[in-house]
């Protein structure tokens, strides 16, 4: 932090592709912003991201630095290191607390606090994350197409994830790690486009320096793929939103409209957190939508009487 103060117009949480975007529609609309980030990207362990017009192939960290270089340059945009740890409504202002035992105090809030993936706890599953081991083809499918894939899945997403991945490899085994849940008509559909389902017991995986190499089953048969997909499950996270009141959807994204505001007055939240759509470019395009609609609320506040004349 730069400057000695706690009160802000706008406090953003979470500083990677959503809130420093939302920070720079702010720090170009002249609001004091704090963004705090304890820089925990999905993504930091892959090493080229795709799919980004201007970016594409660029390690995840460059992205980010040039992004911060660039929100930087707005001075009413300030940096805090840590992490937030406590959030409270008091009327009119919102109270952050961090872990180094601050408070900061902001009339509205940006949650861009991403998700946390919660992988399998087979060793060296989570050292081949966004390695070998891949969430996406639209992120990472063009360098492994017609690679020998596996896709660890099953039921109806795990077929419509195949059919999917169909597109990127003539080479795809489905592994169900247990009893296959794929209707019969599913299983025929499998077999003419030619993806075999093995459904016996993952016992474990081995792997070198990121790359997969074996994935064994209990019954001491081994598959060897070049790649492996996985959409895993995930949770916030960040629990303030949900401490805060705001309402997460079915599926544990945190509920937002079209601008990015949640069903907490003041309360935005933008990116992965929010958004099944899960890329760099949808991140950054909701946290601008997040910058513009708070800043078009704070406008609306000073600008248009209190009470209609
Ligand atoms: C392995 C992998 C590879 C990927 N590859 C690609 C790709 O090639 N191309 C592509 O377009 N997309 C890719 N994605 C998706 C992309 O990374 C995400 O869509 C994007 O990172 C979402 O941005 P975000 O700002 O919403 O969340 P994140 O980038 O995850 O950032 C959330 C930030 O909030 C911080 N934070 C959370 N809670 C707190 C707190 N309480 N206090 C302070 N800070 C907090 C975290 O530390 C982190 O810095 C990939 C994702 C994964 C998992």
């Amino acid at each position: 932090m730069t400057k000695k103060t706690n009160s802000f117009e706008v406090i953003i949480i979470g500083g990677s592709y959503a809130g420093l975007s939302a920070a720079m529609a702010l720090g170009r609309s002249m609001r004091k912003v704090l963004v705090i980030d304890n820089n925990l990207p999905c993504n930091r362990q892959t090493p080229f991201s795709h799919n980004f017009l201007t970016q594409d192939g660029q390690t995840p960290a460059s992205i980010h630095l040039l992004a911060k270089e660039q929100v930087a340059k707005y001075e009413t945009v300030q940096f805090l290191n840590g992490t937030a740890v406590a959030a409270k409504n008091e009327g009119n202002a919102f109270l952050i607390k961090t872990d180094l035992g601050k408070s900061y105090a902001a009339a509205k809030l940006i949650f861009a606090t991403g998700v946390k993936d919660l992988l399998p706890e087979w060793e060296s599953f989570d050292s081949c994350w966004g390695i070998s081991i891949l969430h996406c083809p639209y992120c990472h499918g063009y360098e492994v197409s017609n690679k020998k894939t596996g896709l660890l899945a099953n039921g109806d997403p795990g077929f419509e994830f195949a059919g999917l991945l169909r597109n990127w490899t003539a080479d795809l085994t489905i592994l169900t790690n247990g009893r296959s849940s794929f209707s019969k008509e599913q299983q025929i559909l499998l077999a003419t486009h030619q993806i075999p389902v093995i459904d016996l017991e993952i016992k474990g995986i081995t792997a070198s320096q990121g790359q997969i190499r074996e994935i064994h089953f209990e019954n001491g048969t081994v598959f060897e793929p070049d790649v492996l997909y996985y959409r895993p499950p995930f949770e916030q996270s960040c629990s303030l939103p949900a401490q805060l009141g705001c309402g997460i959807n079915p599926d544990g994204y945190i509920l937002t409209d079209a601008f990015q505001k949640t069903t907490i007055k003041g309360v935005y939240a933008c990116g992965d957190n929010s958004s099944r759509i899960r890329t760099v470019s949808h991140a950054i395009a909701m946290g601008t939508v997040a910058g513009l609609s708070l800043n078009r609320e704070l406008t609306d506040e000073s600008f248009l009487p209190a009470v209609p004349v």
